[in-house]
């Protein structure tokens, strides 16, 4: 199998460092990036009639309904070729489900389920610190400070702080986290090639182990 071919679900509460790893692991492997976080940061920030809908949810740390989600990331799916990463979807077991659904329909299968497994008391310090450009770098403040304080080392924008990054909403996040999201764990480790790696240890070594798992499946790059 062509790794530019894999779809993949990427697992991981927030600030497990998904975004960071997903880039990585797109790069490195051709398949197109979906973040649906991302996707309703992009529609609320341009004020479109989904990012309206979504606006609330996001600011208060709560899920997006499954209908509104499905919805989006089944048009995202249809209008992409080759392989994909879901980032932050699916989020509940009735998003499993539906992209089980909508697969089954298109005569595909997910490949493979990454997690990134973090301890909740880990993620408040690590969210709180972490700050973003509108260009799309992230940085944080305890581990990948900016060069200069509050400006991005890439286009020299000043730095933000996400709404739902503060410490009310980071514990509010987490609690749905492990309320709707853990028991994917469980999904999706029962059914199929399932892989799991410490968050907590250094960037460089999340990917090392992540890349693993996708290199025993598909080959290394480099190799083909
Ligand atoms: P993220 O950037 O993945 O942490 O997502 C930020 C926010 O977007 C979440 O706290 C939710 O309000 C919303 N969101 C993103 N993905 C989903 C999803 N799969 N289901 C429901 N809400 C989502």
């Amino acid at each position: 199998m062509s790794a530019t071919e894999l779809r993949l679900v990427l697992l991981g509460c927030p600030g497990a460092g998904k975004g960071t790893q997903a880039k990585v692991l797109c790069e490195r492997y051709g398949m197109t990036h979906l973040s649906t976080g991302d996707c309703f940061r992009a529609e609320s920030a341009a004020g479109s009639a989904l990012g309206k809908k979504v606006a609330d949810y996001m600011k208060r740390g709560v899920l997006v309904p499954d209908e509104v989600v499905n919805e989006v990331v089944a048009s995202k799916l249809d209008a992409l070729k080759g392989g994909w990463l879901l980032d932050g979807f699916p989020r509940t077991l009735d998003q499993a489900q539906g992209l089980d659904r909508y697969l089954r329909s298109a005569g595909a299968k997910i490949d493979i389920v990454l997690s990134i497994a973090m301890k909740p008391e880990d993620i408040v310090r690590r969210l709180t610190s972490r700050r973003s450009c509108a260009c799309g770098e992230v940085y944080n403040l305890l581990s990948r400070p900016p060069r200069v304080e509050g400006v991005c080392d890439k286009c020299g924008k000043p730095l933000l702080q996400r709404e739902d990054d503060t410490e009310a909403t980071v514990r509010k996040r987490l609690m749905v986290y492990e309320d709707l999201t853990s028991p994917l764990v469980a999904y999706y480790r029962s059914g199929g090639v399932f892989t799991e790696v410490d968050g907590a240890l250094p960037v460089a070594d999340v990917t090392k182990g992540l890349c693993a798992a996708v290199d025993a499946l598909a080959g290394s790059p480099t190799e083909s």
